[in-house]
């Protein structure tokens, strides 16, 4: 008698399956591609790419997060990649398409060490060991730099936006950048840390003029225009109550019905109305106010009241526009009408209603030692603006990464050029297999200089040989001078980066690395096409 053999499954149909060699082949490949995909947009001359979504909307950028976010990314270890650019981002604020290039070249150089038959958790082991050391020597490397030194800020703040959109005006914008930097940062009272938190500074972009006539405010810009035409435009040494209360007669709660008889009673009951909101305007113009900013509602009557009085009133203000006004003009938010007093008024050295594109805004500016500022990026398209906005926001990130940590290397690859001078002595110390993984990591960090050089249209075999040459000498801040196409001091001539980038980009590329060098086996379900069960129905019941 024969037996007949089922065969036995234990996944569903439809999974797909791919083991060994084949699934760390593929990983490999897939991040590969996304790290060659925004390659050629690293540094002062890399190129921009145009990204059109399924909605036919466009965005033109050079910004690393920003084109992986919108590639829609669906391969598992392609999106490990996209991972560690969007946490570079929120960590740093810049410095995406470095961390990304470097994760792509050490899995390429792991590539070649696995076809010379060495174990995955060896080469892992390696990067893991190179990633610490590189960490060490970064930080030894470093120099520091304090919120006093401007010009050195202003440095950092001209090297993130090199290359980008905002290139033509860099000089400007870096001016705002700094200033809006100094002003918001604060220190720890009691750990004297420095703490800046970027939320304080408000970036609004506007269409409809040349980037050069962006404004930097030292207060705020807030998208409401004053509330009666009778009001003042301006308001010159403004006294500011920050109001969390309407003005205006409270609606009953319950549905209480009124009976009136006789319209002498009506005239009566709209006479105590009226005094009632007079009252309200006379109490806030008791105590000095010649601007109200409400986050409720003002009473037409009120508002008639409040003009009278050349009272300027914005109302219904967001909340964290009323919190960020709190900190610009040093006010307190008061939520009732009888607590009000002097004290709490904030103070600003002008309040002005301003057309800006087709809208009013009302500006606050002036405000001594404001805590929260305003930026208004301009661009004469909306795909310029927003290109400028991104410059900016990598720009205050990297001021604020140096500012934080208190450190700074030079950028044009040199740094990456002496981590991997150190590394690769350092490799010389192990043995054998970590040896050569150790070395692999040194020369995976050379991509950024190659790649410098390879976008401005240099020879990369070249100038990488004349760095390594220079850094041997112990010219430590030797890199890749794109625009006269030879071997520059970094350092002295203002390419300047914060410490944070580089840390983070090196450990977070080794991180990813490893992790997508230690799969083996990758296991994907089937797509589901069936909409997810609605609650509470049964599981295993039938569709
Ligand atoms: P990322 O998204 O990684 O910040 P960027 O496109 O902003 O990518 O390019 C950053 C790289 O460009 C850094 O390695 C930086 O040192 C380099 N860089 C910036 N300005 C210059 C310059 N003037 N000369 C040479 N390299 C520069
Ligand atoms: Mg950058």
């Amino acid at each position: 008698m024969t037996q007949q053999i089922q065969p036995i499954f234990i996944l569903p149909e439809n999974t797909q399956r791919s083991t060994g060699k084949n699934a760390q082949r593929n990983n490999i490949m897939a991040a590969k591609l996304v790290a060659e995909t925004v390659r050629t947009t690293l540094g002062p001359k890399g190129m921009d790419k145009m990204l059109v979504d399924s909605l036919g909307d466009v965005v033109i950028t050079n910004d690393g997060v920003t084109i992986l976010k919108e590639m829609n990314i669906e391969h598992p270890s392609a999106k490990m990649l996209v991972e560690i650019a969007k946490t570079q981002e929120n960590e740093v604020g810049d410095g995406t398409t470095t961390a990304v290039v470097i994760a792509g070249e050490l899995l390429k150089r792991a590539e070649t060490l696995l076809d010379q038959d060495i174990h995955p958790t060896v080469i892992a082991k390696g990067y893991r060991l190179a990633a610490e050391k590189a960490l060490s020597i970064l930080n030894q490397m470093a120099e520091n730099i304090s919120e006093n030194d401007k010009s050195m800020l202003k440095k950092i703040s001209i090297t993130a936006m090199t290359g980008k959109g905002a290139e033509s005006s860099k000089e400007h914008l870096s001016e705002m950048a700094v200033t809006a930097i100094t002003s918001i940062v604060e220190k720890d009272k009691e750990t004297g840390k420095t703490i800046i938190d970027l939320q304080n500074i408000k970036l609004e972009k506007k269409v409809g003029a040349s980037v050069e006539e962006s404004e930097l405010i030292l207060g705020l810009v807030i998208d409401k225009e004053k509330v009666h035409y009778g009001m003042p435009k301006q308001v010159r040494n403004a006294k500011i109550a920050l109001v969390d209360a309407a003005v205006e007669i409270r609606s009953t709660e319950t549905d209480a019905k009124i009976h009136i008889n006789d319209p002498m009673q009506m005239q009566a009951f709209l006479d105590q109305e009226e005094k009632m909101l007079r009252d309200m305007v006379e109490k806030i113009a008791k105590t000095g106010a010649n601007v109200v900013f409400c986050q409720k509602g003002i009473d037409d009557v009120a508002q008639h009241f409040l003009a009278k009085k050349g009272i300027y009133c914005v109302r219904r203000v967001k909340k964290s526009d009323m919190e960020a006004l709190a900190r610009s003009a040093n006010g307190r938010i008061v939520t009732n009408f009888d607590d009000l007093s002097e004290q709490d008024l904030g103070s600003a050295g002008l309040i002005e209603e301003k057309k800006v594109g087709d809208e009013m805004m009302t500006y606050v500016k002036e405000c001594k030692n404001p805590k929260a500022v305003t930026m208004l990026l301009r661009g004469s398209t909306e795909h310029v603006a927003a290109e400028v906005k991104r410059a900016m926001e990598d720009a205050l990130g990297g001021l604020a990464s140096a500012l934080r940590k208190g450190k700074i290397v030079a950028g044009a690859g040199a740094t990456e050029m002496e981590l991997a001078r150190h590394i690769r002595k350092y490799s010389e110390t192990l043995s054998g297999r970590e040896q050569l993984a150790v070395n692999a990591f040194a020369e995976a960090l050379e991509i950024i200089p190659r790649t410098l050089a390879e976008n401005a249209g240099l020879d990369p075999i070249d100038i990488l040989a004349e760095l390594k040459a220079a850094h041997d000498k112990g010219m430590k801040w030797a890199g890749v001078d794109v625009f006269n196409g030879k071997v520059m001091d970094a350092f002295a001539n203002d390419v300047i980066e914060p410490l944070g980038i580089k840390t983070q980009a090196v450990s977070s590329a080794a991180e990813v690395a490893v992790m997508i060098l230690r799969i083996d086996d990758v296991i994907a379900a089937a797509k589901s096409s069936v909409p997810p069960m609605p609650q509470g129905s049964m599981p295993g019941m039938e569709m």
